[in-house]
């Protein structure tokens, strides 16, 4: 019998892949989502494919949550509120569905005692300026009228619950925290910086630089996160562990919209934006560098991201060029 895994917030960007990949490895596939950031389109090349189902429903939600952990092998838990602009804008929901969603999740998960990944976020290490961030470095938040805290924190109490029940009750639970994941199908709809500058570079719209622009960024291909919380899942000896996943190109946000530019052929110009006048009222703070040292997950999974800037940049451009020029010959 084929091996089940479930993947909550499978309809996501980062879910739809990984649910591409344990396909291929001959697992069969129950994605779980409430399509409020996910999309279905995401998931158009699979939903008729006899390994894939998708269940539109809520990780909140006991009825539609319990039997799908009961019968799977594996647990990919990936619903949660992304993207900066998202939380921003959303601040409570955000928090509710990262924190009673893990809960949820991780009891059910402890239940039955299922091999469970659990997705964390760069966004974890808050505005620590030491870089590169190892695993065990210290988490530095500003102040809760800061309204992007919330988010780290709220990511910070899923970790915490996580290591709780490895250590508790030795729920074999590992956590990834992925670094500004980018490639196809992710939207640009809340707010993250490639797909956004993407767009904007390929409908000759001005490119948006949030201040000075000198904020800098690693970015990791979809590929090679894919790849690697495939890896890890499968490496029991990861349990009780929390992984960075991410890339090591690093470049600051003003060359990223002068290279999307020059790559889209783009008629664009480059627009500074002030921080208060892109995050409103709503208390923004940013970090300046944010980059990982992978070395654990290289020790632990052979881990070498195989992307080059460039080719995570095409990919974008490949997947919304035919979307803008349909809308272009509208
Ligand atoms: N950013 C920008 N213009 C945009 C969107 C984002 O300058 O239209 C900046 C953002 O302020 C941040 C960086 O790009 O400094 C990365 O933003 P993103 O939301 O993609 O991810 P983050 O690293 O902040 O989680």
């Amino acid at each position: 019998m084929k091996k089940l895994a479930l993947i909550t917030g499978g309809a996501g960007f980062i879910g739809s892949h990984l649910a591409e990949r344990l396909i291929y490895e001959g697992y069969h596939v129950v994605a779980l989502d409430n399509l409020s950031t996910g999309n279905r389109d995401n998931l158009i090349h699979l939903l008729n494919h006899p390994q894939f189902e998708l269940v539109i429903g809520d990780i909140s939600v006991e009825a539609d949550l319990a039997p799908l952990v009961e019968q799977a092998d594996i647990i990919f838990h990936l619903a949660a509120a992304v993207g900066v602009r998202l939380i921003v804008d959303n601040p409570l929901e955000s928090m509710m569905t990262n924190i009673r969603g893990t809960e949820m999740v991780l009891e059910q998960a402890r239940k039955w005692n299922k091999r469970t990944i659990v997705a964390s976020t760069s966004e974890v290490y808050g505005k620590n300026a030491k870089v590169p961030y190892t695993e065990d470095d210290d988490l530095v938040y500003g102040n809760t009228t800061k309204t992007r805290w919330s988010y780290a924190c709220s990511k910070a109490i899923d970790e915490f619950l996580a290591i709780a029940h490895y250590r508790e009750c030795g729920l074999p639970v590992t956590i990834v925290r992925y670094f500004n994941t980018v490639g196809a199908r992710q939207s640009d709809q809340y707010g993250m910086v490639l797909p956004t500058f993407v767009n904007q570079a390929l409908c000759g719209e001005p490119i948006t630089v949030h201040g000075e622009g000198t904020q800098r960024r690693t970015f990791t291909h979809i590929a090679d996160t894919a790849d690697a919380t495939y890896r890890l899942a499968m490496n029991e000896n990861s349990a009780g562990e929390v992984f960075n996943v991410g890339g090591s190109i690093e470049i600051s946000i003003m060359d990223l919209a002068r290279k999307i530019i020059e790559r889209t052929n783009s008629s664009s110009t480059i627009q500074r934006i002030p921080y208060e006048e892109a995050f409103k009222n709503n208390g923004f703070e940013d970090m300046q560098r944010r980059v990982p040292d992978c070395s654990k997950l290289d020790k632990k999974i052979g881990y070498k991201p195989r992307y080059s800037l460039d080719n995570m940049i095409d990919s974008v451009i490949e997947y919304y060029q035919p979307v803008e020029r349909r809308a272009a010959l509208a």
